[in-house]
């Protein structure tokens, strides 16, 4: 045998576990919702996550669209990503106008939206994924096999490593919900967002925790909203809480009052507000740590210790949070935490 030069990478295709010694494999995916079109915007995605993170873990992935995945997708993705991949189509009845829905008041909307120039204001499509990242990915058949997600978009870049497993981070410390950048919404696109979430609360208190972050959300202890919201282009988050019948009740609710057609609403606030109401305060995490962009902004971790020791190559001056339109202050001062080192060179 001499001569034969043994693999120095193992073959970490298909579900064999992590490569971390220590590491437990968690019961976690990531998840894409995306066109045949975003092959190779999600390629670029897919290849940072996999150098940054999921080369050590080889996580699955899971594709969802509303149309069937094409061949060459199916192939240039998987090629990219070290764990399994699958790829769903999603069910008719989850894209589509619901019959509650007026569809002439719906498309009324669409085109006053387009006359003021309201981004995606005259999308049906964009309305349709909103809905769907809403209430329906986690419920979709090949999510029911995981507690975990990470959602991932195409076009997205991640500057650090991540040398643990951040599913494992999440379980240890009994969080649910992540973020890592906040901002404000444009009012423009949820006007009747908070009055329908009042409604929701009022038929449901019992969905409502105590401690929660409503100090997030609201400067007047609920009367009115802020429009902070976690940007949801990034989550990691526990799918058995989406599931969960509060969560449901909630996005229902949401659903029959209308506002994903007659306005525009997001599933950046309809997701925020959610956790910040029906979780503990404790169970939603900052990741510091994960430098990350989404055009048109930047996750950059300030502290330049942190940065060397992870590798970034993300540039400190910008990052986003310390900015006045971002909330992430907010959320410190909520849960009175002291914010990184470097904070104040970026304000
Ligand atoms: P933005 O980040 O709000 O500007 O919206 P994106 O265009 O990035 O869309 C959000 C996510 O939904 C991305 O993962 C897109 O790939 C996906 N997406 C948006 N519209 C559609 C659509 O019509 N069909 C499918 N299958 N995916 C979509
Ligand atoms: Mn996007």
């Amino acid at each position: 045998e001499a001569g034969k030069v043994p693999p120095t990478t193992p073959n970490t295709q298909n579900g064999l576990g992590p490569a971390t010694a220590s590491g437990e494999h968690m019961n976690a995916t990531f998840v894409t919702l995306a066109r045949n079109s975003d092959i190779w915007e999600i390629a670029r995605s897919i290849r940072q996550v996999e150098d940054r993170f999921n080369r050590k873990f080889h996580y699955d992935w899971v594709f969802l669209n509303d149309d069937e995945f094409n061949d060459e997708f199916k192939k240039v993705t998987t090629s990219l990503v070290s764990g399994k991949t699958k790829y769903g189509k999603i069910p008719t009845e989850h894209w589509s106008f619901p019959d509650f829905i007026d569809q002439d008041k719906a498309a009324q909307v669409r085109e006053e939206m387009k006359e003021k120039k309201i981004i995606y204001g005259d999308s049906i499509s964009y309305r349709h994924m909103c809905r769907y990242e809403s209430g329906f990915f986690f419920r979709h058949p090949l999510m029911l096999d995981y507690e975990w997600y990470w959602r991932v978009e195409p076009s997205v870049e991640l500057f650090c490593d991540i040398d643990y497993d951040t599913f494992k981070f999440m379980a240890d410390n009994k969080k649910k919900y992540s973020f890592v950048l906040s901002l404000y919404e444009y009012v423009e696109t949820i006007p009747t967002l908070w009055d329908a979430v009042k409604n929701f609360t009022a038929a449901h208190p019992e969905h409502v925790v105590e401690g929660n972050s409503m100090g997030f959300l609201s400067d007047d202890d609920g009367k009115t909203y802020n429009h902070c919201h976690f940007w949801s282009n990034f989550e990691i988050g526990n799918l058995n809480w989406l599931r969960s019948s509060a969560y449901i009740d909630y996005f229902t609710s949401l659903d029959h009052a209308g506002g994903f057609f007659y306005e525009r609403w997001g599933d950046a606030p309809v997701h925020s507000i959610a956790a910040a109401l029906m979780l503990k305060k404790e169970e939603i995490h900052f990741f510091n740590d994960i430098a990350y962009y989404h055009v048109p902004f930047t996750h950059c971790p300030t502290g330049e210790k942190t940065r060397l020791d992870l590798k970034c190559h993300c540039n400190p001056k910008d990052n986003f949070d310390w900015n006045g339109y971002s909330c992430t202050s907010r959320f410190f001062e909520v849960n009175g935490m002291t914010k990184p080192e470097g904070y104040e060179k970026e304000q």
